[in-house]
């Protein structure tokens, strides 16, 4: 369903109206988490200022660490549909559970899958049944293949608006995060005809190399971006070191206006 071979022409999905596929790179921003409704007020403004047209916020976050802040759950879901309605900015956030799936759904424009969920096929299933718009991310130590069987697990569900994201693999370098993978997004869009876009936040983990890593996200051809930005990365609770600030956003907006889309 997801291969290209009987779908020769690429896909784009539209998520609350907004499209994501071959003729536009579409900047999708944000807090990496939802805190308050403030941070998140800012996150979004900031985010808007640059360019985004859907605001990313994980409400249910899904920790390495069991001490971690874990997210604020369905209160975080409705600070994010207040700042929709007060930024126009339809949503993007994670589901991590299966049981989850119908709250999130009734919040969100569009469910994303992290990358340690990328095969729960109880939660793809569950996803694909959704009648969302899914993001999905690309396992951390997944192979291309495997990335795109578990979107086939989405539309067999009969969910065909599915988004790929290649946020970073692991490899032996410890110098950044993840290693971001350049070269899925030429790869995945010959096998399959979904959009694919790059997460350049946590594929590097530090803030100094998300323009880089965007710069490179756009000249390989990705169908867009979603990137952590936070008023206050020094108070986050999660992933502060990866978020663009203030003084980052003019040169954002910049890489996203000058690099044309490659038709
Ligand atoms: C995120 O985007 O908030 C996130 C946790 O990403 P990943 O699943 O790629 O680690």
């Amino acid at each position: 369903l997801v291969s290209r071979d009987n779908h020769p022409v690429r896909s784009t999905v539209r998520v609350g109206g907004v499209p994501i596929g071959p003729d536009t790179v579409t900047l999708i921003a944000g807090p990496c988490a939802v805190e308050t409704p403030q941070q998140t007020l800012e996150a979004a403004q900031m985010a808007k200022a640059a360019g985004a047209t859907l605001l990313r916020g994980g409400a249910f976050k899904p920790r390495t660490s069991p001490y971690a802040f874990q997210g604020l759950g369905e209160q975080g879901l409705r600070i994010l549909a207040d700042v929709r309605e007060k930024t126009g900015l339809p949503i993007v956030t994670e589901v991590v559970d299966a049981h989850d799936v119908p709250l999130v759904a009734s919040y969100a424009d569009m469910l994303q899958v992290g990358t340690r969920n990328t095969q729960n096929f109880a939660l793809l299933q569950a996803v694909g049944a959704a009648g969302k718009p899914v993001m999905l991310k690309r396992g951390m130590s997944g192979t291309i293949e495997e990335w795109l069987m578990s979107a086939e697990y989405i539309a067999q569900r009969g969910n065909l608006d599915i988004v790929l994201c290649e946020r970073g693999i692991r490899t032996f370098e410890t110098a950044t995060r993840n290693t971001l993978d350049v070269s899925a997004v030429p790869v995945a869009q010959r096998l399959s005809h979904l959009p694919v876009i790059i997460d350049p936040s946590h594929s590097g983990g530090r803030r100094d190399l998300v323009l880089p890593l965007t710069r490179a996200a756009v000249a390989v051809g990705a169908d867009g971006v979603i990137i952590d930005v936070h008023p206050h990365p020094e108070q986050a609770l999660c992933d502060g070191p990866q978020a663009l600030v203030d003084g980052d956003l003019e040169e954002l907006a910049r890489i996203m206006r000058d690099f044309p889309p490659l038709l």
